[in-house]
């Protein structure tokens, strides 16, 4: 994997293009509404695998994080099984659903010594397991391997690939201040805004790899073109999304965490997940599915009808971790995520 591109700079000229672009939303076509019962612009939705209109309602679900009100109808495609949110916000909607004390752009700094700790180590974990997934697939990653992480969040991921593999790192996401950080502190290119407006070169990454992304995004065909567009030709596509069809997500239903309504609008399972792959141009070589503890704790935190509260994070992930401990042993047989790993075949 030779570096053939020039890495994209983070210019202050084109920070204020892609805020520019972020802002520039599409205007109101048809099928959006007012929601009086969330008090939001909604718009509805053709299946966003299938483009079928033939739905069934799954069951409804709230905001169990924010506690916005209304409830959201997670569906499902009677013709591929997609399952999605129908209504859904508008993408200016959304923008709301994102504080800054959401949990993947919350600055642990600021927080309990003990907290600070606790999800550092965590972050590490997860970085250190998604590098091991995909080189899985890929080998080792060699120095110089470009890589754009969608959706980058704190940018553990890259910050890994860029210490332990001297791989050439590109960040986007829609949240200016956690990419300020990103930049600040890691030194790693950003880019703000979505993917598509970020407008990367043609087949200029080795890796596109979107962690926790592709759920939170109401066009998952459109973002996966415009991967397959970016990825050189037989580079690597990797995607960690919630798989919804595994025992803790059928298990709880409504009080899964990881719906997290509105934030996720589109759920995969291995399956539509693959065929989606399949159709924009990439083989799948690789789908593993796991558990993890804390998303068990959490879970079971919300069974018992405790919910995530932003002043108390402490308590929280505390209970989450011991109600979590003893699925340890079984997480193997429990899993509610998957990274997949695909190759474009261009
Ligand atoms: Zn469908």
């Amino acid at each position: 994997m030779e570096p053939t591109a020039p890495a994209i700079a983070a210019t202050e000229t084109q920070e204020r293009e892609f805020v520019r672009a972020a802002l520039d939303v599409p205007p109101a076509g048809d099928g959006v509404f007012y929601s009086t019962a969330h008090r939001e612009e909604q718009e509805r939705t053709l299946c966003p695998l299938c483009g079928s209109d033939s739905e069934r309602l799954v069951f409804e679900v709230r905001d169990t994080m924010f506690h916005r009100p209304g409830m959201y109808r997670l569906v499902e495609c009677e013709d591929c099984s997609m399952r999605y949110l129908n209504p859904r916000p508008t993408m200016s909607a959304l923008a709301r659903h994102y504080p800054d004390d959401y949990l993947c752009y919350t600055n642990f700094e600021d927080e309990h010594w003990l907290l600070r700790w606790a999800f550092n180590r965590l972050q590490q974990d997860q970085a250190r397991r998604r590098v091991r997934q995909v080189e899985a697939v890929t080998g080792r990653l060699a120095a110089g391997t470009r890589v754009l992480d969608v959706g980058c969040g704190r940018g553990e991921f890259m910050a890994r690939l860029q210490r332990e593999r001297r791989c050439l790192c590109t960040g986007i996401d829609i949240n200016p201040s956690v990419l300020a950080r990103v930049y600040d502190e890691l030194g790693i290119a950003v880019v703000h805004g979505t993917f598509p407006q970020a407008r990367c070169p043609d087949a200029s990454f080795d890796l596109v790899a979107m962690t926790e992304y592709l759920e939170h995004e109401p066009r998952p065909r459109q973002v996966i073109e415009e991967a397959r567009r970016v990825v050189k030709p037989g580079g690597f596509l990797a995607i960690e999304v919630p798989d919804i069809t595994g025992p803790p997500g059928r298990w709880f239903v409504d009080d899964w965490w990881q719906l997290d309504a509105p934030r996720h609008v589109t759920f995969f399972s291995p399956q539509t997940l693959t065929l989606l792959l399949q159709e924009c141009g990439f083989e799948v070589l690789r789908v593993k599915r796991y558990g993890l503890l804390m998303s068990m704790g959490y879970s079971l935190l919300q069974a018992m009808g405790f919910h995530y509260f932003g002043s108390n994070k402490l308590a929280y992930l505390t209970m989450s971790a011991v109600l979590g401990l003893p699925s340890l042993p079984f997480l193997p047989l429990l899993p509610d995520f998957m990274m997949v790993v695909a190759r474009s075949r261009h």
